[in-house]
C-alpha cells in the first residue's frame, strides 16, 4: 500500500513537479559567473526547502553561489541527498535554449534540466511525499546543495564531505543517464595535469640549430602519452589545451606547455598515471619538464548493498535498476572516497547533458521520484 501510495502520489504531483522545475531552470545559475545571478538560484532553493520544513543554512561563498545545507526530521541522521544547483550555461543561455515541454517526444529540454536541476526537484517532491502521507521517518534527512560541483566543488567538496560522514547513507541526485533503470555504480577519477617544456629560444631564420624547441617536444609527449591509453575505458589521457610561441613572430620559443585530462576507472591505475606522468622524461636532450597538477577527483565506487536496496525497492515501482560506469564525476566520488555508503544517479534521465540539447524524460520521473521516497523511508 505504501509503494502504491508513494507510486501514485508522484504520479498525481507530475505537472506541479514540472512547473516547479521550470521555475528553477529558468533562474540561471552558472558555477562562477556572477554571484548575484547564482544566488537567486540558490534563494529559491532555500526559501522551497525551508517551506517543506527544512532548517535551511546558507553557507557563504565569495565567488560563487552560497552552497545550502539543511536538515528535515529528528532522531539519527540517515540519508543526506546531495545535489548541485549550478549549471555549465552561461548567463543568457535561457534565450537560446530556454525551458521547452514536448508531451509527444516525453521529454522537457533547457539548461540543467538533466544535469542536474530535475533531481534536486524531484528530492523535493520526494520528501513531500512523504509528509503528505504521513511517512515521514522518524529520523533526520539532510539535504547539501552546492554552486560549484561543475568547476569542479573546490569550495564544496570538503564541506560535503564532512556532512556525509554524519550520515549512514548518500544519495546523489545527479542525472541516471540515457534508461529508466539507470543509476550510477561507479565513476572514473579525475586528474588535471599540465606538462612544461622548456627549451632554448633562438631566431628560427638566423640559427634555428641553436635552439631546442619546446614545441617539439610537447608535440612529441602528446604523441607518446596517446600510446598510454589502453583502448578501453580503463585508462585516457587526452590532451585539452595546448601553449607555445608568440604567433607571427620569427622565433623558437623558450617554453612550452599542454594540459591533459586523465580518467581512470581504477584506484590502481589512478596512482599507475600518477607515476607515469610525474616521471615522464624529455624526449629531445637538452629540454626540461616540470609537471603541475594531480588526481583531483577519486574513483567513486557505489555501496553495492545500497544499490542492492535501491533494486529491490525499485520492483514495486516498475524499475529494473541497473548499475552503470560513467567517465563522468560527481560529488559521489567525494563521498564514497571519503567511506561514507553512496548511490549515484538516483535523479532524472535523458541525454545531451552540457549540450544545447539537453533534454529529460517525463515518464521516467514518478517511479524514480517514488523509488527516493522509498530510500528515505526504509533505508
Ligand atoms: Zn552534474
Amino acid at each position: 500500500m505504501e509503494d502504491a501510495n508513494l507510486l501514485q502520489y508522484s504520479k498525481d504531483n507530475l505537472e506541479s513537479l514540472l512547473s516547479m522545475l521550470q521555475e528553477f531552470v529558468e533562474l540561471e545559475s552558472p558555477s562562477h559567473e556572477d554571484k548575484a545571478v547564482s544566488d537567486r538560484c540558490g534563494q529559491y532553493l532555500f526559501e522551497h526547502f525551508g517551506r517543506l520544513g527544512f532548517s535551511m543554512e546558507k553557507i557563504p561563498q565569495d565567488t560563487c553561489g552560497d552552497h545550502l545545507y539543511g536538515e528535515l526530521g529528528k532522531g539519527a541522521k540517515n540519508v543526506l541527498l546531495v545535489g548541485h544547483y549550478d549549471t555549465v550555461f552561461p548567463v543568457g543561455t535561457l534565450n537560446t535554449m530556454p525551458f521547452r515541454r514536448r508531451d509527444k517526444e516525453n521529454k522537457i529540454y533547457g539548461p540543467g534540466v538533466l544535469d542536474m536541476k530535475g533531481g534536486i526537484i524531484m528530492a523535493y517532491f520526494a520528501v513531500k511525499a512523504l509528509l503528505h502521507l504521513g511517512l515521514f521517518p522518524q529520523h533526520t534527512v539532510g539535504v547539501f546543495f552546492n554552486s560549484d560541483e561543475e568547476s569542479g566543488s573546490f569550495s564544496s567538496s570538503s564541506l560535503i564531505v564532512t556532512k556525509a560522514r554524519q550520515y549512514r547513507h548518500v544519495l546523489v541526485m545527479e542525472p541516471g543517464g540515457t534508461h529508466l533503470n539507470y543509476v550510477k555504480t561507479s565513476r572514473s577519477g579525475r586528474g588535471t595535469y599540465e606538462v612544461i617544456a622548456k627549451g632554448i629560444a633562438a631566431h628560427s631564420g638566423t640559427n634555428p640549430d641553436k635552439a631546442i624547441s619546446p614545441i617539439e617536444e610537447v608535440s612529441r609527449q602528446i604523441l607518446r602519452i596517446k600510446e598510454w591509453n589502453d583502448g578501453s575505458e580503463g585508462l585516457s589521457l587526452t590532451p585539452t589545451w595546448i601553449h607555445g610561441g608568440i604567433k607571427g613572430t620569427c622565433m623558437v620559443p623558450e617554453e612550452a606547455s599542454f594540459s591533459m585530462d586523465v580518467r581512470a576507472i581504477s584506484a590502481e591505475l589512478c596512482a599507475e598515471a600518477e607515476r607515469r606522468i610525474r616521471t615522464m622524461e624529455p624526449l629531445l636532450p637538452g629540454v626540461k619538464l616540470r609537471v603541475e597538477g594531480g588526481i583531483d577527483k577519486p574513483v567513486m565506487r557505489a555501496d553495492s548493498t545500497l544499490f542492492e536496496t535501491a533494486r529491490a525497492f525499485g520492483k514495486a515501482f516498475g524499475l529494473d535498476l541497473q548499475g552503470i560506469h560513467v567517465g563522468g564525476g560527481s560529488d559521489g566520488n567525494f563521498t564514497a572516497a571519503a567511506g561514507a555508503s553512496t548511490l549515484d544517479g538516483l535523479g532524472v534521465t535523458g541525454d545531451l547533458l552540457h549540450n544545447i540539447g539537453e533534454f529529460a524524460y517525463i515518464d521516467h520521473i514518478p517511479p524514480r521520484t517514488a523509488l527516493v521516497a522509498k530510500l528515505l523511508l526504509r533505508l
